[in-house]
């Protein structure tokens, strides 16, 4: 939030609200300041050592794991010294010259491998390419790592992820992380609400990545023979548990997800330091 001086919009702030804005809160990603400022801002120092670099990457494998996602291995040079936080993500060139956000997926302590998980958007650009085009080898470029989406202080809170789609990219990271952590610095638990509309739209099992792991799958177009959660993840966490202070929200996915999980979350009572997110929005 921004307290004191003045900035100045570089693109519109779609993942703020009007209210958020009327707030005085800024977003540093479309904004510039115009004097000196003073802002209430939260601890980032986790993303020390992480700079952002603009690099080649060689295309190791494509997986189709659901009939509009795949999942895309990339090789990178061998003496990058890439690394990231798990929940950040990365802006991806294609060849036609466009490019495109993706968050990173899978363990963040691999070297020279990153993943990701790409939904197809009926008519997009890049998802012409993925799923017209790509094949193994093609040389792409990619600016990142970037974005603030990455686990604040977990040791004996609740973590709660809730994921629509491919949101569920940067979680896998996420959880991995946790996963890798020792035993006394995790979360007092960790649960996941991984929403899609059929059950092949819930790809992978996050319960491998970290066993602990309450995983609530919830479909919003399931058939008569789903005996599982119905609706929206926001709304399916709400209905089993509350919003407690200790507990930690990270939101990611479709904008229209993330929007309403903050206002229906924050209407609960969640203090809104409480919900990191990160909303998939389109960057053409
Ligand atoms: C920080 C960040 C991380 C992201 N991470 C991922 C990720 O891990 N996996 C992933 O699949 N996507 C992710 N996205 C979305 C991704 O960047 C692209 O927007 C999306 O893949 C569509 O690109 P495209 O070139 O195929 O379609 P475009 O050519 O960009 O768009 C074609 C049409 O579809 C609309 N559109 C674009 N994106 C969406 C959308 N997400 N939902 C609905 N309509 C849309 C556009 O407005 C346009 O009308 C992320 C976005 C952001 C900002």
């Amino acid at each position: 939030m921004c307290l004191a001086g003045q900035t100045r919009p570089l693109r519109d702030a779609v993942a703020l609200t009007a209210e958020e804005e009327a707030a005085g809160w800024v977003l540093t990603c479309t904004h510039e300041a115009m004097s000196s400022l003073v802002l209430d801002i939260e601890d980032l120092g986790a993303l020390a050592g992480i700079s952002e670099k603009t690099l080649p990457a060689r295309i190791d494998a494509l997986q189709r794991v659901a009939s509009d996602v795949m999942r895309v291995e990339l090789r990178l040079p061998p003496t990058t010294g890439f690394n990231f936080v798990a929940g950040q993500s990365i802006s991806l060139t294609g060849p036609s010259g466009a490019r495109r956000s993706y968050s990173l997926a899978g363990d963040p302590d691999r070297l020279g491998r990153i993943e990701l998980h790409v939904r197809e958007v009926p008519g997009g650009v890049l998802s012409a390419y993925w799923f017209g085009e790509a094949k193994v080898n093609d040389l792409l470029r990619f600016r990142g790592p970037s974005g603030t989406f990455f686990l604040r202080e977990v040791s004996g809170h609740d973590v709660v992820f809730l994921a629509t789609g491919t949101g569920i990219a940067p979680i896998t990271s996420m959880l991995a992380q946790l996963h890798a952590m020792p035993d006394g610095s995790r979360p007092a638990s960790v649960a996941l609400y991984w929403g899609g509309r059929v059950p092949q739209d819930l790809y992978c099992d996050p319960s491998d990545i970290y066993p602990a792991l309450e995983y609530v799958p919830v479909l919003s177009r399931a058939g008569a023979g789903w005996h599982g959660e119905r609706g929206y993840v926001q709304d399916v966490f709400l209905s089993r548990t509350r919003a407690d202070p200790n507990t930690h929200i990270y939101a990611c996915g479709s904008e229209v997800m993330v929007n309403a999980a903050r206002r229906t979350l924050l209407a609960a009572g969640l203090p809104p330091r409480r919900f990191h997110f990160d909303a998939f929005v389109s960057s053409a």
